[in-house]
């Protein structure tokens, strides 16, 4: 089995499956509980909290969650409500993930001013073309760190530097799940999800920095500083932690793999590659169309040779996704978009299984 498939999720590491395993035995106290091993999950807590920020390098609050979309739910609710008296402006991108699109959907139902802007109209300065929309009556800018469908890098330490200087009261957002552990990423508030890194499933974060206030989303037992009550699944946060001890802090590799390939597709005929190159793509994606031959055609194709890839994200399963024309993708060329996305575990081997299988699609399905 060939999996390239790792921005839908990954495989657990085995770092990641002991640190449960051995917090299940060991440590499944409730962090609430206020003996010994209350204390002991708490430590196991606070450890993981204390990991993750070090990876991130930033020093503010940390609340675990059941993964991205709560996070990102969390973020932007958050923020709305609390700060609905300062303004009602909210500025974001065509190119967000649903759990950002959908949430921005409903708050414009909720009377916010919602403003999304494409990558396309400003490929190469997106980052100015953002922070100049921003005025005095915005509240929040949200925008993705990388995109998930093209791999679309967005600068995220000098965007979250323009929009302070443009307005500092405007709290900055970034759904960083697609760049946490593999680029710089910042913000007042950064999402990330353990399963894109080989934690688990149902588990995730919300970075929230000092001084940004945030309205719950769920009521209960307090947990968490008020913010996000339950109590905290200490077997998944030890997982997620562990995991991100894990993930190396080099990825020329993965770079080396991206570049392989980059370099097998430019040898086929009628291939357009979406992502982009050099600073601006991210080296675990690589998005391409194949003239004449349809996703999902292929991706059943290379799945019989044992190969898994995603025809576009996995989360748009069947449905047509918006996000490759805001970076100017036409139309015809999604419909025969795939998406490779590589993790740690890939080697050369499966490049060479994928090109060689690719050719011999091409050679079966071209119309
Ligand atoms: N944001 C991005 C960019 C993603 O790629 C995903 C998952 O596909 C999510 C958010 C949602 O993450 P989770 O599965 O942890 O809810």
């Amino acid at each position: 089995m060939i999996y390239l498939d790792n921005a839908a999720t990954t495989r657990p590491c085995e770092a990641a499956i002991t640190a449960a395993v051995n917090a299940a035995r060991d440590s499944f106290g409730n962090v609430s509980s206020l003996h010994g091993m209350g204390i002991k999950s708490e430590k196991l807590l606070s450890a993981a909290k204390a990991c993750i920020l070090k990876r991130l390098c930033c020093k503010g609050e940390l609340y675990f969650t059941s993964g991205a979309t709560e996070s990102n739910n969390l973020a932007l609710f958050g923020i709305a409500d609390a700060y609905k008296r300062r303004g009602r402006t909210i500025i974001s991108t065509a190119a967000e993930h649903p759990s950002v699109a959908r949430t921005l959907d409903k708050l414009s139902e909720m009377r916010y001013n919602v403003i999304r802007l494409s990558p396309k109209d400003a490929p190469d300065s997106f980052e100015e073309y953002v922070a100049d929309a921003v005025t005095e009556d915005t509240i929040l800018v949200s925008c993705m760190a990388v995109n998930n469908e093209i791999g679309y890098i967005t600068d995220t330490p000098k965007l979250y530097r323009l929009v302070k200087r443009k307005n500092p009261d405007a709290v900055f957002h970034t759904d960083a799940v697609q760049g946490f552990c593999k680029i710089p990423v910042a913000g007042d508030l950064i999402s990330m999800s353990a399963h894109k890194i080989h934690g688990f499933k149902g588990s995730g974060a919300l970075y929230v920095a000092k001084g940004v206030r945030l309205s719950p989303l769920m009521y209960g037992g307090g947990q968490q500083k008020g913010v996000r009550s339950g109590t905290e699944p200490v077997e998944l946060i030890a997982a997620f932690s562990a995991a991100v001890s894990d993930y190396p802090t080099e990825l020329s590799s993965i770079r080396e793999l991206n570049d392989t390939l980059r370099g097998r597709l430019s040898d086929m005929d009628g291939i357009t590659i979406n992502s982009p190159s050099g600073d601006r793509g991210i080296s675990t994606i690589l998005n391409f169309s194949i003239g004449g031959v349809r996703s999902e055609i292929m991706l059943h194709f290379l799945e019989e040779r044992g190969i898994y890839v995603s025809s576009g994200s996995a989360c748009s399963k069947g449905k047509v996704s918006g996000v490759p024309a805001a970076f100017g993708v036409s139309a015809q060329n999604a419909d025969s978009a795939i998406r490779v996305s590589f993790s740690p575990q890939n080697s050369l081997t499966d490049i060479d299984e994928l090109s060689l299988a690719l050719c011999d699609g091409i050679k079966r399905f071209r119309r």
